[in-house]
């Protein structure tokens, strides 16, 4: 018995010893995700894929977030990314990401790249991110930070993604990580028929947001579907 103790005592060091980039937190970080959504009835109208937890299982979140958080890095909960700016829940990234249907080659828009943690995870999904943050210094310290960690696909830049980025438009896919109070037409405009978009809509008043799963028939024709209630950063316009 004690033999035993002290075996998984010097077992757990070893294993904490080889995992500096912490590996066997976000493991169970994963299979947390995993059973809160097959647990939520949160319909989101099917399962996670697997491709889906694995993006999440290769990005290293701790790196995403602020070194005063930094130990909590894979719990289920969202944490301060500063400037008034969070990243959000483990379980919130992988229901959108999921509801967006990633495919290799899709064109992804995000608006509101914050740490560029959830742009990371679709970059490893996807064929190219187009990622928008008003903050400056958020888009800065995110533009630096996927490059040094190898995110080639992304591309972010700072301004206003009320507008979108009509420059790389149409796009396959939307996603967006603030609440509007109304899904903001050009996005709407600039979603490619066939295309899908996930955004929180709400207004800073109301109790919780809700997150919409917006669909654009090949006739152009636009479908609405009420996901869940979340609670996000609004979406702030730019002077
Ligand atoms: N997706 C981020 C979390 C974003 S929090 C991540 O994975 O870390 C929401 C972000 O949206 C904040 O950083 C906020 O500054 C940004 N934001 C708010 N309004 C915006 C706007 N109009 N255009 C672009 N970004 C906006």
């Amino acid at each position: 018995m004690l033999r035993n103790l002290i075996l998984a005592a010097l077992l757990s060091t070893g294993i904490a010893a080889a995992d500096g980039d912490r590996e066997s937190e976000r493991e169970r970080m994963v299979l947390g995700v995993a059973n809160l959504v097959a647990t939520s009835g949160a319909r989101a109208g099917r399962d996670l894929r697997p491709e889906v937890l694995e993006a999440m299982r290769r990005v290293p979140r701790h790196l995403f977030v602020p070194e005063d958080v930094r130990a909590e890095a894979y719990r289920q909960h969202p944490l301060p990314i500063g400037h008034d700016a969070t990243i959000s829940a483990p379980t919130i990234v992988a229901l959108m990401t999921e509801l967006l249907d990633p495919r290799p080659g899709d064109r992804v828009l995000e608006v509101g790249t914050g740490s560029g943690y959830q742009a990371a995870v679709l970059s490893g999904l996807v064929g190219e991110v187009f990622s928008i943050e008003i903050v400056e210094p958020l888009a800065r310290s995110a533009r630096e930070r996927l490059a040094g960690l190898g995110y080639a696909n992304v591309t972010v830049r700072a301004g206003d993604g009320y507008a979108g980025w009509p420059e790389h438009s149409p796009f396959d896919k939307i996603i967006v990580t603030a609440a509007a109070p109304r899904v903001p037409q050009p996005l709407i405009d600039q979603l490619r028929p066939g295309g899908r978009m996930v955004i929180p809509v709400g207004t800073a008043s109301d109790a919780h947001d809700l997150l919409l799963l917006i669909e654009k028939g090949a006739d152009g024709r636009i479908r609405r579907r009420s996901i869940l209630p979340v609670r996000f950063v609004p979406l702030v316009r730019g002077r």
